[in-house]
């Protein structure tokens, strides 16, 4: 294990760049001393204490919400949420419930938020990761009762490296990217808001980094966001060359512009992960030859009712309108369940939703939802002319990969499935009989690969799709679609990795879908490899015995 000591401290790279600065240590707590000076049984009656309940949360939702309108994107919408769950009338009549106990201000505060921490981490999945959100809330209205500025980041004075145990929407979402040169957490996943965040504004950043926040404030660090590394003894110098090769690499990554090739002219299909009509246009002016992933269920993550099939057919119109000529488009039918819950869909009350029934198998018991979503896709293909390719998530059995590409080639669409699960990479070659295409998820495959929730972020040193199980089943994936002469795509989080990426085409993966940021890195990283390099790159990382063994010997071939 590294020690905070060790001058090199490692962690999950999630977003790549190099930057040197030096650290500022973020304060997430509020002052002991405050809270003991305060006197949360003050007030008159509970009445009384509700109502400087209220005065705090509305002043932390009103910060929320000043910060949002400064904001975009990923950030303005991460923000607003925050800005809702403060003023949250659950919240408040659970706060109500405690005062009336008779206990003071900031117990009951505390009693309410910990109320919703449980019912969100029994949620699992998505809700969750929400927990982090809660509890910052729960500090900012604490700051707020006791007369403390608001605990998080501050604005830098001088750009510097922020390390935190992990970042609250609130503070990654004001950051400004000229201050703030690279994020390092203690915690936190590949999925983490730290992450979503510093991927939008383009900052290095590493997570899960053990030992981080022993590092003294000031110190000089050396991020690395393509290992993982933080350097605390790196000379000046060599640094400072560093960073300045890392802007130029980036630079000339920036200027790529399609369509999909190695460096030796062997085509691989450039795609965009997309979750409806405007992220498709957006997504659209971007390098692409089209969609290889378009997440049906992010539409209806607000839906109470299912949505009749002539507006399901108006949803997905917007986003086949958006790849017309021609481009085409890979749908995934409704990947309810698990963490991207779907009121009108998922099953209420498992034990374990990650295994339960979720994906695909929602239609085993349900299949007009199935046949309804499709119909709804075939109306939206035909309406468009767009060329339009169906998937199913959560695939296991060949049986049911057979019934479902029976259902979409009736409907005159080419049917794939997801490879997510192992038993589907196991016998890819027997899927491959029953279907046009496949389609490797690699944020699930590795999660079942390795038995670890994807969105745990104690986790996050498994849930790393560099693993070599995970490779291997990839690679057995790839090569089934090699043989069959069928195109075997990768639309999860490891196609936006530019290393990786070669390494999957190395093995025979035809098509890669990521977010549209990843897109020109990730072409101009492939366009520097020959296939032979990239053969060679597959054959170093399947032999590796680790994943940073694996980016290691990688890095030594292609970079
Ligand atoms: C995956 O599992 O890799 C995938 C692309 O699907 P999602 O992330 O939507 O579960
Ligand atoms: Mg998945």
């Amino acid at each position: 294990m590294v020690t905070p000591s060790a001058a090199i401290l490692r962690g999950t790279p999630v977003v790549p760049g190099v930057a040197y600065g030096p650290a500022s240590l973020v304060r997430s707590e509020v002052s002991p001393a405050a809270i003991e000076r305060y006197d949360g049984t003050a007030y008159a009656d509970s009445d009384a204490a509700l109502a400087a309940y209220d005065a705090a949360a509305e002043a932390v939702a009103e910060g929320f919400a000043r910060k949002a309108s400064s904001a975009s994107g990923a950030a303005a919408q991460v923000l607003t949420a925050s800005a809702g769950l403060a003023r949250d009338k659950g919240l408040r009549g659970a706060v109500r419930k405690h005062l009336r106990a008779d206990v003071d201000v900031l117990a009951a505060v505390n009693a309410a938020v910990e109320q919703f921490v449980s019912i969100f981490t029994g949620m699992g999945g998505l809700m969750a990761e929400r927990v982090t959100d809660l509890q910052d809330i729960e500090r900012r209205i604490v700051a707020q009762l006791v007369g403390e500025p608001e605990p998080g980041v501050g604005v830098p004075e001088a750009p510097c490296v922020l390390v935190a145990e992990d970042l609250a929407p609130a503070d990654t979402a004001g950051l400004d990217p000229r201050l703030v040169l690279a994020l390092v957490t203690e915690r936190g996943g590949p999925t983490s808001h730290t992450a979503i965040i510093a991927r939008q504004l383009g900052i290095p950043c590493v997570v899960g980094v053990v030992g981080a926040m022993s590092l003294a404030g000031g110190t000089p660090l050396l991020v690395d966001g393509v290992a993982g590394t933080i350097e605390t003894e790196a000379d000046p110098d060599e640094a400072a060359d560093r960073v300045a090769a890392d802007a130029a690499a980036r630079s000339a990554l920036a200027s790529w512009s399609g369509p999909g090739a190695t460096a030796d002219g062997v085509p691989v299909k450039i795609l965009a992960n997309v979750a409806d009509g405007e992220s498709a246009r957006s997504a659209a002016t971007a390098p692409v030859q089209g969609v290889g992933l378009f997440r049906t269920e992010l539409s209806f993550l607000n839906r109470q009712d299912e949505p009749s099939v002539d507006e399901q057919a108006e949803i997905y119109g917007e986003v086949l309108a958006a790849f017309d000529g021609d481009r085409y488009v890979v749908v995934r039918t409704l990947d309810a369940g698990s963490d991207k819950p779907v009121a009108f869909a998922t099953h209420e009350g498992e034990e374990n939703p990650a295994l339960g029934v979720r994906g695909l198998r929602l239609s085993f018991g349900n299949p007009g939802l199935l046949d309804r979503q499709l119909e709804g896709i075939a109306a939206a293909a035909a309406t468009t002319g767009t060329e339009t390719w169906v998937m199913a998530p959560m695939v296991a059995t060949v049986a049911e990969a057979k019934e479902f590409a029976d259902k979409v080639h009736a409907l005159g669409l080419k049917a794939g499935v997801m490879v997510e699960v192992p038993s589907a990479a196991l016998l890819a070659h027997r899927m491959l009989e029953v279907v046009d295409f496949l389609s490797i998820g690699t944020n699930d495959l590795t999660q079942y690969t390795m038995a670890a929730d994807r969105m745990a972020t104690d986790l996050a040193h498994l849930t790393d799709p560099w693993q070599p199980a995970v490779l291997q089943l990839i690679a057995i994936t790839a090569e089934a679609g090699r043989q069959a002469g069928k195109p075997v795509g990768v639309c999860g989080e490891a196609a936006a990795d530019p290393l990786l990426a070669c390494v999957l085409v190395g093995m025979g993966v035809t098509s890669l879908s990521m977010a549209a940021a990843a897109v020109r890195p990730v072409g101009a990283q492939l366009a520097a490899a020959s296939m032979d390099e990239c053969e060679d790159a597959a054959e170093a990382a399947l032999s590796a015995a680790d994943p940073t063994a694996a980016r290691d010997a990688v890095r030594a071939l292609l970079v």
